[in-house]
């Protein structure tokens, strides 16, 4: 089976509970306004990958990381190949964080996404609303995003715990990129 990326990042601190591999899928079909992610829209964008040959790669990385953490684009908008990789990933100890535009209330009955979540520990859902902005709460952006903790493994008091934060990548032909959930605006303009 086959999944589209946009991009990944082995290692990280800002994209959920400790150190983990994000992952950025590509194409979204619900095109909130304010995206920050509007390139990875397309749904014949990014790039492709085997699934089995992703799960290798997540693999080199299972001692140094706490988990994955699915993001996009709508991982739901390829959700087997998400079941796959996340059926994997917890086979081999790691947790799973996801995200997802979709409402939780709205998806409860799917058999594809009941399937999913046995294999995912927090799931996060809800748009991105523009006139609900707000930074206040661990990695979400907007107000109505809730949080479903689906097994033992993570409970609420990681919201409190985990802060906000913005990791910015510089590499070397000068090239920024900036992950993690904060106020991008103010700080491109810091950069600048
Ligand atoms: S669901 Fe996420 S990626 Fe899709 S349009 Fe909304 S904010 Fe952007």
């Amino acid at each position: 089976m086959d999944i589209r990326i946009n991009s990944y990042i082995p290692i990280t601190n800002v994209e959920g509970v400790g150190t983990r591999f994000a992952i950025w899928v590509q194409g979204c079909s619900l095109h909130c306004k304010g995206c920050a992610n509007s390139h990875m829209w397309d749904k014949e964008g990014g790039t492709t990958y085997d699934t089995k040959d992703f799960i290798e790669l997540i693999k080199q990385y299972k001692d140094r990381v706490e988990g994955i953490t699915w993001l996009g684009g709508e991982p739901l908008e390829q959700i087997e190949a998400v079941t796959e990789i996340s059926k994997a990933v917890q086979e081999i100890g790691l947790s799973v964080i996801l995200f997802t535009g979709y409402e939780y209330s709205a998806l409860k009955d799917n058999k594809d996404f009941q399937e999913l979540i046995k294999y995912v520990d927090i799931l996060i859902d809800g748009r991105y609303e523009q006139d609900k902005t707000d930074y206040s709460r661990a990695w979400v952006g907007s107000s109505n995003q809730n949080y479903y903790f689906l097994t033992d493994r993570y409970n609420q008091k990681v919201i409190t715990e985990c802060k906000n934060k913005i990791e910015v990548r510089i590499s070397p032909d000068n090239k920024v990129v900036m992950t993690g959930m904060g106020d991008f605006k103010a700080l491109a303009e810091l950069v600048r």
